[in-house]
């Protein structure tokens, strides 16, 4: 099996795995292809099949993470969540990233 024939392969495993909405939240739709979504903190060990949720889910979990020392992630049997613990934070920083792109766009006129 030449180099092609196994990045074939894998693309084709990334094509079956993507659901078409986020599974942690089932509201947001995901990207494809697939890296572009946030690969879950839930399935990063070495074993674990990996899970790519939705980016704001994505931050949501990292928070989770960052205030509880890696303890506070909401399990997977959870799923899907009520409302993302740090909603606020991520409106802040989605609206910090709107700015940013503004003025970036700006610069360029
Ligand atoms: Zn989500």
């Amino acid at each position: 099996m030449d180099s092609s024939t196994i990045c074939m392969e894998s693309k084709g495993e990334n094509m079956r795995h993507v659901p078409r909405l986020c599974p942690r939240c089932k509201r947001v739709p995901l990207r494809t292809p697939q890296v572009m979504n946030s690969l879950s903190r839930c399935t990063r060990g070495i074993d674990d099949e990996h899970v790519y949720v939705c980016n704001p889910c994505g931050t949501d979990e990292a928070f989770e993470e960052y205030h509880t020392g890696g303890a506070g992630l909401t399990p997977m049997i959870n799923w899907p969540i009520e409302s993302r613990v740090n909603q606020d934070i991520i409106d802040v920083l989605q609206v910090q990233y709107d700015i940013m792109l503004t003025e970036q766009m700006e610069e360029l006129l």
